[in-house]
């Protein structure tokens, strides 16, 4: 029996949201239900709200940052049952044949990986996927984490997006002790990259754009603020960008150390992509540029198990779905908080 669900949607690139009733099909044998609980915005869902990236299909129901507790079980689910908390990212299907797949970076699928909303469930009925800006939500029981009962609900749906992109490149630079790390873009990811690798042990600095965050930066323990990346007179052993709009790669290579490593996490409008040009990058003496794209199933189940025993949980601003407009509005004008997360508890 297909599933009636409420949701939020936006319907075309102005992503204004407005509630929509909806039908999920119906749940498979290896497949858990989910009441929402609380669904986190990122910033990934403004990008594709506004078709920045160019392949939204409307009405888009986005949220995969989710946190939710089981109301009903497929007969072949082994792992979850009825009353457990389970928490779901990006992702909600995938081969789980490819060599991808096999190692856990389910997010290469070499067949295809299925993204949480806006993507479709090619391997199952063609559903366009959609997210957790809604009141219950289905995921194969292997794309689901399980979360402990004793867990802090309300604080930890953003780890499923923004905690486990930022852990990912930072176990993969092999963040430790004194490496000296700077977090470019101080929102919902960069607050969450700056407490892993604080947590890793790391000297971290922020560079932002403006002096809005410093307070707080330095208060949580960065050891320097910048508001201009142009004004930094050091170097670093990693940055992280998490940065959604344009900005000169240059500028970050010039302050990151022989040897160093640049991770890209974040994803401006296509519209506004940034490039790097080769005879630039010739005199830049072994620095490394990689992209990181969320991480595993696996990973995630790591990422949170790291998160629990640290107590590192984003900055959290709770909203009632009826606030999404508004919360939009402050993220793209600045002055926003760190994570809003919509909760769904009545
Ligand atoms: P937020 O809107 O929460 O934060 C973005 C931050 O970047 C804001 O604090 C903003 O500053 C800052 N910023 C903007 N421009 C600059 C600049 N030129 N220099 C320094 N700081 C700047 O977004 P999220 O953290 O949710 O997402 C960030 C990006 O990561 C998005 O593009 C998103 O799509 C992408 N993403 C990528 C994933 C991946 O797997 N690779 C997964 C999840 C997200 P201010 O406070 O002044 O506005
Ligand atoms: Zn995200
Ligand atoms: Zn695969």
């Amino acid at each position: 029996m297909s599933i009636l669900t409420n949701g939020w949607a936006a319907y075309d690139e102005k992503a204004i949201f407005k509630p929509i009733k909806f039908k999920r099909s119906a749940l498979k044998d290896n497949e858990i239900l989910l009441k929402t609980l609380y669904s986190g915005i990122c910033h990934s869902d403004i990008h594709q709200a506004k078709n920045e990236w160019g392949r939204t299909v409307y009405p888009i129901i986005p949220g995969h940052e989710i946190v939710g507790e089981v109301i009903e079980i497929g007969k072949n689910v082994k792992d979850f049952k009825i009353g457990d908390y389970a928490g779901i990212g990006c992702m909600i299907n995938s081969c789980k044949t490819c060599n991808a797949c096999l190692e856990s970076k389910e997010q290469f699928c070499e067949n295809g990986v299925v993204w949480t909303y806006n993507s479709c469930n090619h391997y199952d009925d063609n559903e366009i996927t959609k997210g957790g800006y809604s009141d219950k939500i289905k995921v194969r029981e292997d794309f689901a984490i399980k979360i402990p009962q004793n867990a802090p609900l309300n604080l930890i749906a953003p780890l499923f997006c923004a905690g486990i992109t930022t852990y990912s490149p930072l176990k993969f630079s092999n963040i430790k002790n004194n490496d000296n790390v700077a977090i470019a873009g101080f929102g919902g990811l960069g607050i969450m990259g700056f407490k892993y690798a604080k947590a890793m042990g790391a000297n971290v600095s922020i560079i932002a754009r403006n002096n809005k965050k410093k307070d707080i930066a330095l208060k949580l323990g960065a050891n320097e603020y910048f508001d201009d990346v142009k004004k930094i007179n050091k170097k670093f052993d990693m940055i992280l960008i998490t940065i959604p709009a344009k900005y000169d790669i240059n500028d970050y290579l010039k302050i990151l150390k022989y040897g160093g490593e640049i991770a890209i996490v974040g994803l401006p409008p296509i519209n506004e992509d940034v490039s790097i040009k080769v005879n630039q990058l010739m005199p830049m003496a072994h620095k490394k540029i990689y992209g990181s794209l969320i991480g595993g199933i696996k990973e995630t189940k790591e990422m949170l198990d790291f998160s629990l025993k640290h107590k590192i949980y984003p900055e959290v601003k709770l909203i009632k779905a009826n606030e999404i407009n508004q919360a939009y509005d402050e993220l793209l004008n600045s002055g926003s908080d760190f994570r809003y997360v919509i909760d769904f508890n009545e």
